[in-house]
């Protein structure tokens, strides 16, 4: 198992930084997606977990603009799902600097932890993973694909989407959302 090759990485940020646009706009996770959840929703079924809502926003992507694209090289870490590029491959583009954390949980699956200076950011659900524990993240790089690990609704394929999570570094846990805040108005930096 080894990661991309830098130079395939490098490729492929600049391509993602293209699709970014203009200076100050924000950074998206998925190329082309859009989002199935919002931020704070449903907050009845997000009480079992001791949170006032969705604590995050789901993103997946729309049927015109799935990037379908053969892995470039195995990843590093896997979500469990054998066929997660049978078929589509939906990458998840890094969205911040920082320092990589990668495990796995019960409720997130297999997820990627960026903890930048000023904001952390949790991609969850993943597939698979193709940056290291304790690496470093880039902003527009890509680090994983989409997957369905964890808990999803429903299970399965059919519920194949990225949890994407922002806090800030100086979070306040008790917040009614384990720290996390409504992503849409925050930039990388
Ligand atoms: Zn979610």
């Amino acid at each position: 198992m080894t990661p991309l090759a830098p130079r395939q990485r490098g490729e492929l940020a600049e391509a993602c930084q293209r699709d970014a646009g203009a200076p100050g706009k924000r950074l998206l996770p998925l190329r082309g997606g859009r989002i199935s959840q919002g931020w704070g929703e449903n907050g009845a079924y997000y009480a079992r977990w001791g949170l006032r809502g969705h604590n995050g926003e789901d993103w997946v992507n729309g049927p015109a603009d799935r990037p379908i694209t053969p892995p470039p090289s195995p990843p590093v870490n896997w979500g469990g799902i054998p066929e997660a590029w049978d078929d589509e491959v939906f990458w998840v583009y890094a969205t911040g600097a920082g320092v990589l954390r990668v495990g796995s949980s019960d409720g997130y699956g297999l997820y990627a932890y960026v903890m930048g200076e000023r904001w952390h950011w949790l991609f969850a659900h993943l597939a698979a993973i193709w940056v290291m524990d304790k690496g470093v993240a880039v902003p527009g790089e890509v680090i994983a694909c989409m997957g369905y690990s964890g808990i999803t609704v429903p299970a399965g394929i059919a519920g194949r989407h990225l949890h994407y999570g922002v806090r800030p570094a100086e979070m306040d846990r008790g917040n009614g959302y384990g720290g996390y805040v409504d992503p849409s108005g925050v930039r990388a930096a």
